[in-house]
């Protein structure tokens, strides 16, 4: 397998559909083989009846694990990344904030030599004093710890090469550290600026909490 897309999903029934059918749209026509993991983390609507569905439909390329509570997203990417056969691992969300379109221009800076294709939301669209305002004061104090700077830590869509991914374990908040990880293992690292879209279903599952959290696992 040369790709594997990794997405959480909690409570995330009104986008599914959408989700699926613009990874379908952008991932069918590159010249290599994909799978979609998708992650349903104890969603407690209709998400993992719809999820089986399109697995049910497509199970050559959609993948479904549930986990049987809701771990949080550190936890559900983990169970995506242990499961993932490629060779390349694109992170992303599933409330369509992020967008697959983007995708292939990660997958061409894997191919120029990369490791590491870091997604970064050059117009941010949440909040600005809880959400994008408390994310750009993390980005500098984990870019001014790790020494590996980034803009753009909290944007889960990032593209991995498999071997940088190996080796550490994730837990807490911890996903968003994984470029740092990588950075240690001599990773070459790019930054690429991505799309970003107001989350139009459902809520966000985070608030400044998260901000104190993140800094905690730091
Ligand atoms: N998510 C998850 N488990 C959780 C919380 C969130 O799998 O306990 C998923 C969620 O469905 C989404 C992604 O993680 O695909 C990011 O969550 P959210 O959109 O709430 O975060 P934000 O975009 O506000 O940072
Ligand atoms: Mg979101």
């Amino acid at each position: 397998m040369e790709l594997s897309v990794i997405i959480p999903v909690f409570n995330e029934e009104e986008t599914i559909d959408e989700l699926q059918e613009a990874l379908f749209r952008n991932l069918r026509d590159l010249d290599r083989s994909w799978e979609v993991i998708f992650v349903d983390d104890g969603s407690r609507d209709s998400s993992p009846d719809k999820l089986e569905k399109i697995v049910d439909e497509d199970p050559e390329h959609f993948l479904l694990i549930c986990l049987r509570r809701n771990f949080g997203q550190t936890a559900a990417i983990a169970a995506g990344i242990d499961h993932a056969t490629g060779n390349i691992i694109v992170l992303m969300d599933a409330d369509m904030q992020n967008d697959p379109a983007d995708i292939p221009a990660l997958l061409e800076k894997i191919d120029e030599g990369y490791d590491v294709v870091s997604g970064w939301r050059i117009q941010r669209k949440d909040k600005f004093f809880t959400r994008t305002l408390p994310s750009r004061i993390a980005n500098g104090l984990i870019s001014w710890v790790t020494n590996v700077k980034l803009h753009d830590y909290g944007c889960t869509l990032k593209a991995y090469r498999r071997e940088v991914l190996t080796g550490f374990r994730l837990y807490g908040e911890m996903h968003r550290f994984i470029p740092a990880y990588a950075g240690y293992v001599g990773a070459r690292i790019i930054e690429v600026p991505v799309k970003h879209h107001p989350r139009r279903f459902g809520k966000t599952n985070y608030g400044l909490e998260r901000t104190l959290k993140v800094i905690l696992d730091l």
